[in-house]
């Protein structure tokens, strides 16, 4: 798949008969090998744009276990998105307690009241209860019995999608595309909190502002993107498996990734919104038999798990992986590998996003 082939694939979405695709699109690619499941994106980005009233519990990233049923919980079987027709699925809008939303503890009661030694920090949902689900409720819990149990991280944001779902059930038209990077935005001046976008979109990535009564979601870090900086979710990773560029330059990782080596996919494309965040699949070791011995050609994560998520193309991109790992292990060369690597940071990881925000003016009294 070139370039070309990329447009063709990113079909668009028809307006009046016409179909309307952004000049170029901004992705991220996530080597799922290299998470390490520290959640210093979903940090990087909270502290970044969720800091105030009525955010608390919103997670513009997350990083979920894997399998499992996520953030919110069980989103995968709410539907949203289209039909191979093109007509909406059947969806609902999530509530806050399968967000997880923020919880409060007795911190006062136990550090400054005296009661430290006969109480203990209690969490308590935003009703007052004992919380029954978090964001990461799941952590590194995983499926499958010992020895051959297993699990991995998995990072998920608002994809961009070619084909939002969001932008089309909105009836205030305060969701857009924008026509230089694909970056979809919600306008939350024009949000009148209805949550059709919340409903319509089968990722589950828009949050709603119970303080201010508005739809929130992933900006893309578009205000640092205009400034060659890359999204702090993908600088702060230290991982560094977060690719981030536009999927038509054919020398960037992105397109190289997605396109040329077609090693990283994107998530639930059947639910047709063409999503622009893509994932090279994990790796992992044979399961045991009953003696301990690998059994070959029978990875510890089932290829039906990764197929479900990924779609069929899961199995050659897989065996590519492999396949150029081997080479580099006697030695070969390999693109792919060095690629996947990333030795030269920021510049392997984010070519068009390099500039380090520290020394960026801010705009502020007394900034030059
Ligand atoms: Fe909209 Fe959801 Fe796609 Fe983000 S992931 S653009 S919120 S449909
Ligand atoms: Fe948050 Fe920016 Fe990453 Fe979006 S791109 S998840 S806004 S840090
Ligand atoms: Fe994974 Fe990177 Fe996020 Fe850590 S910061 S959880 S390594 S994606």
């Amino acid at each position: 798949m070139d370039s070309k082939e990329i447009a063709a694939w990113q079909v668009g979405r028809e307006i009046g008969g016409e179909i309307v695709r952004p000049k170029r699109q901004l992705a991220m690619v996530f080597d799922l090998n290299k998470c390490l499941g520290c959640h210093t994106c979903s940090i990087a980005c909270k502290t970044q744009w969720t800091r105030e009233e009525g955010m608390e519990g919103m997670w513009w990233n997350v990083v979920n276990t894997v399998p499992g049923q996520g953030t919110p919980k069980g989103w995968e079987a709410m539907g949203g998105g289209f039909t191979p027709n093109g007509n909406a699925r059947p969806s609902r809008i999530p509530g806050r307690e399968e967000f997880g939303d923020a919880w409060q503890f007795n911190q006062s009661e136990v550090l400054y009241e005296g009661a430290g030694k006969e109480a203990h920090l209690t969490p308590k949902n935003f009703k007052g209860e004992k919380p029954s689900w978090g964001p990461n409720w799941e952590e590194d819990q995983g499926a499958g019995e010992y020895p051959n149990s297993y699990f991995f991280y998995f990072p998920r944001m608002c994809n961009h999608c070619t084909h939002p779902a969001c932008l089309e059930a909105c009836p205030r038209g305060a969701i857009h595309k924008r026509e230089q990077d694909g970056i979809v935005l919600i306008d939350d001046q024009k949000c009148k909190g209805y949550r059709f976008c919340m409903e319509a979109c089968p990722y589950k990535r828009i949050y709603y502002n119970h303080v201010r009564l508005v739809s929130q979601k992933c900006i893309f870090c578009f205000p640092r993107i205009e400034q060659g900086v890359a999204p702090a979710c993908a600088r702060q990773c230290p991982g560094r498996l977060r690719f981030v560029g536009y999927l038509d330059d054919e020398k960037g990782p992105i397109n190289k990734l997605v396109a040329q080596w077609k090693v990283a996919l994107p998530l639930h494309e059947e639910f047709g919104t063409q999503p622009n965040v893509y994932y090279v699949p994990p790796l992992s070791p044979p399961k045991l038999d009953a003696d301990g011995n690998p059994i070959p050609n029978e990875p510890r994560i089932p290829l039906g798990y990764l197929e479900s998520l990924f779609g069929p193309r899961v199995r050659d991109a897989l065996a590519v992986v492999e396949a150029e790992k081997a080479k580099r292990s006697r030695g070969e060369p390999s693109e792919l590998m060095d690629i996947l690597i990333g030795y030269k940071w920021p510049d392997d990881l984010f070519p068009d996003f390099t500039k380090d925000p520290a020394t960026l003016h801010r705009g502020g009294e007394g900034d030059a």
